[in-house]
């Protein structure tokens, strides 16, 4: 990892995707002592099965979770942009809000979900893959160029990220070594209770999950990323 890469900003759809997809690198970037924080797009206020839940109230809990997790691996900050979940479309406002939120933390690395369609279905969400396209699309061009989004100056100055890191589940460029954060990993995970009947069985999976993507680095769990250099 780039020593230059003080701050970090991980930009994803739901409530506990960060965790899921990047929670044991988020801690090691923690530990290493620069400053993380969140912004997650959608309030997650679809994503239950109890009948007897309403929207409101789910996305209060799934906020709440969310800050627990973020604060169980040490993030600094998270941002809810309130996006209905499982209704994110590719719109200007979406593009702004992003921006704004880039140029707000100024962060050296973005951290965020793949765009493309992958055979794993949980992590080719619709939202995932068009909340990973706006983030691409806010990290350049628009958070560096002062015209885009004119209304967002002066208080939201224009920004360059140095690097992006895209999560990944085949075929990954970047194979991060999360053994000493697998169980800061799983326990901010735990936070997001509201989502899981069964943790023992996620956590196997988990588990299961990351060993496959450590094992061709001889790493007992790891997490994945492309990674997009745009400045040295
Ligand atoms: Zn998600």
């Amino acid at each position: 990892m780039r020593e230059g890469n003080r701050r970090v900003l991980v930009i994803t759809a739901h409530p506990d995707d960060s965790e899921f997809g990047a929670g044991g690198l988020v801690a090691r970037l923690v530990k290493e002592g620069r400053e993380v924080a969140y912004v997650v797009v959608t309030n997650g206020n679809k994503g239950s099965g109890d009948r007897s839940m309403t929207p409101d109230r789910l996305a209060r809990i799934r906020e709440e979770e969310q800050r627990n997790a973020a604060r169980t691996l040490g993030v600094v900050g998270v941002e809810f942009l309130g996006y209905e979940d499982c209704e994110v479309e590719e719109t200007r406002d979406l593009r702004r809000d992003v921006t704004r939120e880039i140029r707000r933390w100024r962060p050296d690395l973005v951290i965020c979900q793949s765009p493309n369609r992958t055979p794993n279905l949980g992590a080719s969400h619709r939202d995932h893959r068009i909340v990973g396209g706006v983030v691409l699309d806010c990290v350049y061009p628009l958070a560096r160029d002062h015209m885009a989004f004119p209304e967002l100056l002066p208080e939201f100055e224009p920004h360059k990220v140095r690097e992006v890191y895209v999560m990944q589940w085949e075929r990954a460029q970047l194979v991060v070594d999360i053994t000493d954060t697998m169980d800061l990993k799983l326990q901010a995970l735990a936070c997001h209770a509201s989502q899981f009947a069964d943790f023992a069985g996620v956590e196997a999976r988990v588990r299961e999950r990351s060993a496959t993507l450590g094992k061709r680095k001889g790493y007992a769990y790891a997490e994945a990323f492309d990674r997009i250099v745009l400045s040295r």
